[in-house]
C-alpha cells in the first residue's frame, strides 16, 4: 500500500479496545497498517460541523467523527438507509417508506462526508467504504477530485434486478457503485445478482479479465464472506460458565437463538416452528426451551416496532399452550449480553437455530459453530437464505419459511446421534476457520491495493457532478 488507509463506516468504535466482530477486525487491521477511522459521532448536533473531529487517543490510528444533525439523522439514517436501503436489500419492498427528504438527506449526507473526507485523504491514500449507508460516497469524492483507490464493502445481501425497482429512480445504483474500484460482497450470489444490475445497464460490459466496463471506469466485484475472530470466540466459549444461577437455570435440551430484533431475522416463524415442534413431539416428557436473545434495534422505525409486538404475541401462546409450574418454553430476551457469557450460552445449547429469510452472512452461524465443544458439538439449523449457508453446507439447512420443514429440523437436531454431529460440525468449523475475520479484511484490502494502476477519472468527475 502505498497511501494510507483510510475505513469509513456509520458507527465507529468508542472504546479503546472494541469488542464486537467486524469492528474488532477493523480495529486490528488499522492497528497493524495505521491510519484512519472515520464514522458518525453519536451525538447530534444544532449545526453539524464541516470538518472531521478527533476522537480520543487509539494505538496507531486516528479515529475521526463526522457530525449530524437530528434532520440527517432522519433522512440519511432512519430515512434512506433504514426505509429504504435495508428493506429493498432485504427482499421487503412492502416496507419501503419513500419519500424526497430522505433522498435529499441521504446525498446531502454523502456529499458533505466526501467534502470532509478530502480534507485529511491525500492522492495515493486507499479509502475503503462499510456498508449502504455509503453507496454515492465513491461517486462525491470522484467529483470533488480523489484520484486514489476506493473500494466498498456490502455487508447486507445485493438487491435483485426485480426488488430494485422499489428504489427512486434517483438511486443509481450502478452509477454509485460504478466509482469505486472494487466492489466487495458477501457471496457469490451477491456477486451473480451485481453483475445482473450491471448486465441490464446501458453501456455496461464484462470484461475478460472479470471486471466491468462501465463508461471509463473498470470495476472489479468479487466476493469475500466475512468472517469471525475464531480463536477469541473459542477461547470464551471454553471458560465454564462462572455464574451458576445462569447455569442452573438452563434446561438439559436448550435450543438458542440470538438476533437483533430484525424483521430480516425470521422470528416469528421460528417461534412458530417451536410451537409445532412442542405440539408434534411424541414424548412429552421431553421439555426443551427455546432462549432467544433480541435486543430491540432501530425502534423509531415503525416496521421494527410491529415486530416486537408481534414476537410478544406469539411467545405468549407458545408458552400459554405449552408452559407447566417448572418449565417455560420460549424465553424471550430483549437486551445485549456480554460475548462471553453469550458465547457460553451457544456452547451449552443442543441447537442453534439461525433463521432469517434474508442475511448478508449472519456471523451468529459463524459464532455458533465456533464455540461448540468439539467432542460433543450442538448442531446449526441454518436458513438457506442466509450467506453462511453458501459455505456451511453441512448445516442443517431449512426454508424459514416453511414451518414444517423447521419444526422437523429441530426434532432431527435435537435427536442427532453423535457421529453425526461431530462430522458436520468438523465440516462448518473448518469453514469458519479457513473464512476468520483477518483472512476476510487481508484478502480484501490485497485485492484492492491490485485493482488498478493510475488512471485519469476526469470525464467521470464531470459527469457527477452534474449530479451532485
Ligand atoms: P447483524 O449484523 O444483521 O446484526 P450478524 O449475525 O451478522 O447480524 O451479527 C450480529 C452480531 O451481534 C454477532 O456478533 C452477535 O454475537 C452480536 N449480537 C447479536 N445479538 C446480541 C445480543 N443480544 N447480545 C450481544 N451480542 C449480540
Amino acid at each position: 500500500m502505498s497511501g494510507q488507509l483510510i475505513v469509513v463506516s456509520n458507527r465507529i468504535p468508542t472504546a479503546a479496545t472494541p469488542s464486537g466482530g467486524l469492528v474488532y477486525a477493523l480495529h486490528e487491521t488499522l492497528r497493524k497498517t495505521g491510519g484512519i477511522w472515520i464514522g458518525s459521532d453519536p451525538d447530534l448536533r444544532p449545526h453539524a460541523s464541516k470538518s472531521l473531529k478527533e476522537i480520543g487517543d487509539q494505538s496507531n490510528y486516528r479515529r475521526l467523527a463526522f457530525e449530524l444533525t437530528q434532520e440527517d439523522y432522519d433522512t440519511f439514517y432512519l430515512g434512506f438507509a433504514n426505509s429504504v436501503l435495508w428493506p429493498v436489500c432485504h427482499r421487503r419492498g412492502d416496507l419501503v417508506q419513500i419519500s424526497r427528504r430522505y433522498e435529499k438527506g441521504y446525498r446531502r449526507v454523502n456529499r458533505h462526508l466526501a467534502e470532509q473526507i478530502m480534507k485529511v485523504a491525500e492522492p495515493d491514500d486507499l479509502i475503503w467504504v462499510h456498508d449502504y449507508h455509503f453507496f454515492p460516497l465513491a461517486l462525491e469524492l470522484r467529483a470533488l477530485g480523489f484520484t486514489g483507490k476506493l473500494g466498498f464493502f456490502l455487508h447486507i445481501p445485493f438487491p435483485a434486478l426485480g426488488d430494485l425497482g422499489a428504489l427512486p429512480p434517483t438511486a443509481d445504483l450502478a452509477r454509485w457503485l460504478a466509482a469505486f474500484d472494487l466492489v466487495g460482497l458477501q457471496t457469490r450470489s451477491d456477486v451473480a445478482r451485481c453483475l445482473e444490475l450491471f448486465r441490464s445497464e446501458f453501456g455496461a460490459e464484462l470484461m475478460n479479465d472479470g471486471k466491468i466496463k462501465y463508461g471509463e471506469q473498470r470495476i472489479a466485484v468479487r466476493s469475500f464472506p466475512i468472517g469471525i475472530d475464531v480463536e477469541a470466540f473459542v477461547d470464551a466459549a471454553s471458560q465454564e460458565l462462572d455464574d451458576t444461577g445462569i447455569a442452573r437455570a438452563l434446561p438439559r435440551e436448550l435450543v438458542i437463538g440470538v438476533d437483533r430484533l430484525d424483521y430480516s431475522k425470521g422470528l416469528p416463524n421460528r417461534f412458530r416452528a417451536f410451537g409445532r415442534f412442542l405440539e408434534m413431539r411424541t414424548d412429552k416428557s421431553r421439555r426443551p426451551s427455546l432462549l432467544q436473545i433480541a435486543p430491540p434495534t432501530r425502534e423509531e422505525v415503525s416496521a421494527y416496532r410491529d415486530i416486537r409486538h408481534e414476537l410478544e404475541e406469539l411467545s405468549g401462546r407458545v408458552n400459554g399452550e405449552n408452559a407447566d409450574l417448572d418449565w417455560t418454553p420460549v424465553r424471550y430476551i430483549h437486551r445485549n449480553i456480554d460475548r462471553n457469557v453469550l458465547a457460553k450460552l451457544f456452547r451449552k445449547a443442543r441447537v442453534g437455530l439461525v433463521t432469517p429469510f434474508a442475511d448478508g452472512m449472519n456471523l451468529v452461524a459463524k459464532e455458533y459453530i465456533a464455540a461448540q465443544d468439539p467432542d460433543d458439538p450442538g448442531v446449526l439449523v441454518l436458513s438457506r437464505m442466509a450467506g453462511a449457508a453458501e459455505e456451511m453446507t453441512q448445516a442443517l439447512q431449512v426454508n424459514p419459511y416453511d414451518i414444517e420443514e423447521m419444526s422437523e429440523a429441530l426434532a432431527r437436531a435435537l435427536d442427532m446421534p453423535l457421529d453425526e454431529r461431530k462430522r458436520r460440525y468438523a465440516s462448518c468449523m473448518e469453514r469458519v476457520k479457513a473464512t476468520d475475520v483477518a483472512h476476510w479484511s487481508e484478502t480484501y484490502l490485497k485485492a484492492l491495493s491490485a485493482s488498478r494502476d493510475k488512471m485519469s477519472w476526469s470525464n467521470f468527475n464531470a459527469e457527477a457532478r452534474s449530479d451532485a
